[in-house]
């Protein structure tokens, strides 16, 4: 029992150094840069209320909605491009 105590101490102890040695040769983790500019503009759809980034609106005639269903069903037409 004395032994198995020994050996499980020496192993945590090789786990250890080989982790330690592990993290030292890892390089430095690089931030990405950030893509976002900002905080996102949110919208409502005119249908349903629920609000969305503007980027991900569906455009109407008469106002954005969350998506093509909510426009039709808005009566709303695609707008002239
Ligand atoms: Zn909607």
């Amino acid at each position: 029992m004395k032994f198995l105590i020994l050996l499980l101490v020496i192993l945590f102890g090789v786990w250890l150094w080989k982790r330690s040695q592990a993290l030292k040769s890892r390089p430095p983790k690089v931030q990405p840069a950030p893509t976002d500019t900002g905080p996102q503009t949110m919208v409502a759809c005119l249908h349903c209320h629920t609000h969305l980034p503007e980027e991900d609106a569906v455009r109407g005639v008469l106002g954005v909605y969350c998506s093509t269903a909510h426009r039709q069903a808005g009566g709303d037409k695609t707008p002239p491009v």
